[in-house]
């Protein structure tokens, strides 16, 4: 296996990869980033994104990455496209496997690997997968128009998808298993005010059924009270929005994380407890998970990796 070196490695093509390739490139550390599975990142799976400053009309989370992607690549980002398979964080430079066959060595190493989303741990979800079950409105919400769909969780991610859904089909259902919604004010109010979104509060999913495809949904309300309720409602689409993992898991070897998977890192910071090497955006972040949040996580990353650098002795 022939090795590469390099100064600064990102992983990850998130807001927080991207900005820190920004910072990188123009701080002349010539950093190679690598985007995975998703490139892009979470957010190009949003519909509109209304927070971010700067973009008073929104702008799409697509559009956003695209944008962000050309500003790294403008000062001279190396951007790849794999996906870590292994790591040896026990000494610096610090070794990373790619795809299993490639392997590259690196100074420093920001890790913006972002998180996946979190499945509700049913079988029939994965018997469905792709029959019905997605964790992407924005990506398969086509594929039902006019029809009946459902939609679990009740935070912005699924109150945005619901929204979005609503505009295309016939019919959204949520469902959400507290008797109130954790998405902000703005949000709640537009689901709750939409006359094709029905809420269904206390309400979890016992299962999915279906010959082929997706039919309909098994249901419980008020589980385990005196007014526990079953039933089941007929839907073709069965979307998922309750939040996510990070994705750690590699590291976590080298790196530790906290109950959920976050990366630790020290006081906040974006440093974790081995020099010259950072975590940044939803990786590391279990609090605040906003786009701007993680792009400021990458700038920090970024500015620490190169004072990190200046302190290094090079042959
Ligand atoms: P959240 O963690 O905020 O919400 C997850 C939702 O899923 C909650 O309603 C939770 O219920 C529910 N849930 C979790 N696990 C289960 C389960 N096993 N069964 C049923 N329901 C479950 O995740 P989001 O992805 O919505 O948001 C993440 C962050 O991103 C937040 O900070 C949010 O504000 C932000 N965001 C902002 C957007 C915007 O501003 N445009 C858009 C999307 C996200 P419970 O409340 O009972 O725990």
């Amino acid at each position: 296996m022939e090795t590469e070196k390099t100064k600064c490695l990102i992983i990850g093509s998130g807001p927080a990869g991207y900005t820190a390739a920004v910072y990188a490139s123009r701080a002349n550390l010539n950093p190679v980033l690598y985007q995975g599975m998703q490139p892009g990142g979470l957010l190009t799976m949003t519909t509109e994104i209304e927070n971010f400053p700067g973009y008073p009309n929104g702008v799409s989370g697509f559009d956003m990455m695209e944008d962000l992607k050309k500003q790294a690549e403008r000062f001279g980002t190396d951007i790849r496209t794999g996906v870590v398979t292994g790591c040896n964080l026990s000494k610096r430079p610090y070794k990373l496997i790619i795809d299993e066959s490639e392997e590259i060595e690196t100074e420093t190493l920001i890790i913006a690997t972002g998180a996946s989303a979190k499945m509700l741990g049913i079988s029939d979800e994965q018997k469905y997968a792709g029959k019905g079950v997605s964790v992407c409105a924005t990506c398969d919400g086509f594929f039902y128009r006019k029809k009946d769909v459902a939609i679990v969780g009740g935070g912005d991610s699924a109150c945005e998808e619901a929204l979005y859904l609503a505009g295309l089909t016939n019919k959204v259902y949520m469902i959400v298993r507290k008797d109130c919604l954790r998405a902000s004010q703005i949000m709640q109010d537009r689901v709750m005010n939409h006359p094709k979104i029905e809420i269904l509060f206390n309400t979890n999913t016992i299962g999915l059924f279906g010959k082929e495809m997706l039919e309909g949904a098994d249901l419980v309300s008020n589980s385990g009270k005196d007014n526990e309720k079953r039933f089941d409602i007929a839907i073709d689409g069965f979307f998922l929005a309750i939040g996510h993992n990070p994705n750690s898991k590699v590291f976590t070897h080298y790196l530790p994380v906290d109950d959920y998977g976050f990366i630790k890192t020290i006081d906040r910071t974006t440093r974790t407890h081995i020099p010259g090497v950072y975590a940044a955006g939803d990786v590391a972040d279990p609090d605040y998970r906003q786009a701007i949040t993680a792009a400021a996580a990458g700038c920090i990353a970024a500015i620490e990796a190169e004072r990190y650098l200046n302190t290094l002795d090079f042959d």
